[in-house]
Order: C-alpha cells, then sequence, then structure tokens
C-alpha cells in the first residue's frame, strides 16, 4: 500500500517536501489556511523572489547550531534548486553577490509553476484548512482542522513557517503543534527587520539614502559589519545591511547587552583623507557658513543633524573658522556615528524568525523528529535563520526536498 502523508503548511518548504514525497511514490495531502498556498513567496524579493544563491554556505545562516543545515544542502543545493526549478520552467537571472531570480522578475511566476507541478503530481491541496491540533495515534497521525474534521496519515511534515508578516498565514501557531508533540521552541526574535535606535532627531531624516557601512558593537568589540543602501527611518535604520545585522540584536537585547551600531557614511577614504578633503574645503569655503560649505559632499538633509551632534550650535557661523578639533569632530561622525540599538521592529515587518524548534531535537540527514518517528520538520519553523540573498527560501527548499523524500521513503 502506498503510504500517506500529511503536509502542513502551503509554504515555500510544504510545497517542496509535497511534490518530492509525491514523485517518490507517496499519496500527499497538502493542508493550507489560506484560501490558497503561497501567500509568502508572492511578497519575497519585493514581489520577485530570490529563489536563492549561489553563494550556499551554512555559515550564511544563524541559530544555535547553524552546521545542521550542512546535509540538507549537501543533498539538495543552489544548484540543484536552480536545476528543479528550470526543470518547472523557471529561468533563473544571476544578480550581485550570488542571488538567483528568475528571468520573469515575477514571483508570481514561481507560484504559478509549483501549483502547476503539485497539480500534475496528483499532490491533493486543502486550502482554508487551519490545522487545530495534532496527535499520533498508534502508527498513525491525526491532524484536526478548524471545522474538526479529522485527516489521518501515515507520516507528517510539520511546514508552518514561523511568525514573521504574520498576515501571510505563518503567524506562530505551528510553535504550538511542534510543541504538542514535546518539541522545544528556542526563543524567537525578527530577524532581517529596521532597527530602533536612539536619537531625537530622526524624524527629520527620515527617507534619507546613501551608500555607507553599518557595523554592530558589542562593547569594543565589533560583531558584524555589513556595506550597501542605508535608508533612515522615524525609528532608526533600514536597508540591506541593517537587515543582516538585525538579526544578532534579539538574543544581545534579552542576555542584557547593550549593542551600538556604527554607521560610516563615507567609507571609501581613510580619516586622514577625510580629514585633509575637509581641511582644504573649509579653507577654500569663503563666503560660505558652516553648514553650507558641506553641500555637494553630503546629503543636504543630513548636514544640520550631523553638526549639532558634532556639537556644533551656530550653524551659519563662516566655514573659514572652524578650528582643527572641530573638524575633526566632523569626520568622526562622518566615519564613526554611533547609536545605542533599542530594538528591531516586529513582526509584521520582519521577514524571517531567528530561533524556532530546537535542532538537536532533529535528524539533520532526514529533518525526521527524533522525539516523534514519522514526523518531519522543515522550513522556518526550525530554528534557523539566513541573511538575506536568497538563503532563507534555500533553506525552505532544501530543508523540504529532504523532508519530503525521508517521509516517503
Ligand atoms: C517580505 C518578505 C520577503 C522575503 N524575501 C525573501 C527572498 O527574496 N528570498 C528568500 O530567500 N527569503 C525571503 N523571505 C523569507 C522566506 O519567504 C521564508 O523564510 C520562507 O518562505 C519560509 O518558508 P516556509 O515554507 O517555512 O514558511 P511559509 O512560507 O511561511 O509557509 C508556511 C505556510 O503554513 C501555513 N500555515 C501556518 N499555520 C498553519 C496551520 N495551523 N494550518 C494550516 N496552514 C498553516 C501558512 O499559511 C503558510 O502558507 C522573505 C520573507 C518576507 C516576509
Amino acid at each position: 500500500m502506498k503510504r500517506r502523508i500529511l503536509v502542513i503548511g502551503g509554504g515555500a518548504a510544504g510545497m517542496m517536501a509535497a511534490i518530492i514525497a509525491c514523485r517518490r511514490g507517496a499519496v500527499v495531502t497538502l493542508i493550507e489556511r489560506n484560501p490558497r498556498v503561497g501567500k509568502k513567496l508572492l511578497v519575497t524579493g519585493n514581489g520577485r523572489c530570490n529563489y536563492t544563491n549561489t553563494n550556499l554556505d551554512y555559515h550564511c545562516f544563524q541559530g544555535e547550531n547553524p552546521q545542521f543545515a550542512a546535509a540538507a544542502f549537501r543533498r539538495f543545493d543552489s544548484r540543484e534548486t536552480m536545476a528543479f526549478f528550470e526543470e518547472l520552467g523557471v529561468v533563473p537571472k544571476l544578480e550581485e553577490e550570488g542571488k538567483v531570480y528568475p528571468w520573469s522578475d515575477q514571483a508570481s511566476s514561481v507560484l504559478d509553476l509549483l501549483l502547476h507541478e503539485l497539480e500534475a503530481g496528483g499532490v491533493k491541496v486543502m486550502v482554508n484548512a487551519f490545522v487545530r491540533r495534532v496527535r499520533k495515534q498508534g502508527a498513525k497521525f491525526q491532524v484536526e482542522l478548524a471545522d474538526g474534521s479529522i485527516v489521518e496519515g501515515d507520516r507528517l511534515i510539520l511546514t508552518p513557517g514561523g511568525k514573521a508578516k504574520p498576515s501571510t498565514g505563518s503567524d506562530g501557531n505551528g510553535y504550538d503543534l511542534a510543541r504538542s508533540f514535546g518539541h522545544t521552541i528556542t526563543p524567537l526574535y525578527p530577524g532581517l527587520v529596521q532597527l530602533k535606535l536612539a536619537g531625537s532627531f530622526f524624524h527629520q531624516i527620515q527617507g534619507v539614502k546613501l551608500v555607507g557601512t553599518v557595523a554592530l558593537l558589542d562593547g569594543t568589540v565589533e560583531l558584524s559589519r555589513e556595506r550597501g543602501d542605508i535608508i533612515f527611518g522615524n525609528y532608526g535604520l533600514s536597508g540591506p545591511p541593517v537587515f543582516q545585522l538585525s538579526s544578532l540584536v534579539g538574543r544581545l537585547l534579552a542576555v542584557g547587552k547593550e549593542p551600538v551600531l556604527r554607521l560610516t557614511i563615507i567609507d571609501r577614504m581613510d580619516r586622514a583623507a577625510l580629514t585633509a578633503l575637509l581641511n582644504a574645503r573649509f579653507q577654500q569655503a569663503a563666503g560660505k557658513s558652516l553648514d553650507f560649505s558641506l553641500v555637494g559632499f553630503i546629503n543636504k538633509r543630513l548636514i544640520p543633524v550631523i553638526l549639532k551632534v558634532a556639537g556644533f550650535q551656530d550653524l551659519k557661523r563662516p566655514a573659514v573658522t572652524l578650528t582643527p578639533e572641530e573638524i575633526g569632530r566632523i569626520g568622526r561622525i562622518l566615519t564613526d556615528w554611533r547609536f545605542p540599538v533599542r530594538g528591531t521592529k516586529s513582526w509584521p515587518s520582519a521577514q524571517v524568525t531567528v530561533g524556532g524548534v530546537a535542532t538537536d531535537e532533529l535528524n539533520p540527514e532526514t529533518m525526521e523528529s527524533k522525539l516523534v518517528p514519522g514526523l518531519f520538520l522543515a522550513g522556518e519553523i526550525i530554528d534557523l535563520a539566513g541573511r538575506c540573498g536568497g538563503y532563507n527560501l534555500q533553506w525552505a527548499w532544501s530543508s523540504g526536498y529532504v523532508a519530503g523524500e525521508n517521509a516517503a521513503h
């Protein structure tokens, strides 16, 4: 008799697991609470779906044991992911830093092709089906839906996602399903999200964009550093490099640390070269006020804020009157502007969940639970969070593939 597999959650991991289990000969039912599967996939990569990254490595992940991901990546890596999607019809387009998008630039096209494959393979897709409870009764798994009906299977694959962007359906309820099987959930924090920083001036510079470097400091220790497009918000900072750092923040704050963000606006010039440039600029600024003398070098909206932070009260004084010490203060803010980190924005703004089902309770080769034989987990519900750049979807595809293959075995 064919093995009957139930998959809870029609996101990236669940769809992959269902397709692979079906290809391996199982009878598969995919259960999704939303009216259709793949809602989160549609918003990925700003609607373009950055579905993998060619520089795949478990070091690009965090969690209690990022190395847990290595076995799944060996089984199904970014090359195989591209080949899988190419077979479905997705032409890969390689962009900067190894990011891969569909040539169509449409996340919806990736979803259409996955839906086609689910249907062609014979996966039964149940939508508007919220899973309220799960249990193992003898050798069978029973899934109780919100309407009270029960669906039964021989194996269960749990892929209900995490807590990030709960409007897509993954609102954290899946952790209770995992807990009901005895699994431990490590502390959960929003990841790939905006940082809230201390400072009373952010509303003045909201919307200012620049290319620069941000680093996260714990005391004098630099934990991580990133470069790219940075955007000021009325709460603090946003943009890809800030997102990358943000995934470290929740855990630091939870253990009583006081992380600091260092912003380097002028990051392509060393301090000596910058000082020389500022000296020359102010000396040649005859007739210009201090604030006007920086126009053309620094974003106009940032100038008054930077000068105030550097300790200047009179921004209209002649630029030529600046002393070397005063010029040094401006240089320091441009290269080493520090902000105490107050926290991150919350779940609706986050792209990923930091934390999840403890990896030491799962077999990395199969994604099977060590606590409940026949139960498999995959995707964001597991304690692994990747960098921005296609890593999180890759984790969903790789872990979903391994779970689907082994559940059907
Ligand atoms: C705005 C945004 C942009 C992103 N962009 C990228 C990107 O470009 N590249 C990248 O790699 N990653 C990106 N990510 C992250 C990536 O989308 C996720 O890590 C990935 O989709 C997780 O897949 P998953 O299958 O584990 O969970 P999900 O995709 O969240 O799927 C879980 C599914 O389970 C369903 N579900 C939950 N509970 C139940 C229940 N009780 N009963 C039935 N169904 C249930 C949910 O409705 C959902 O459909 C982005 C995330 C966001 C929010």
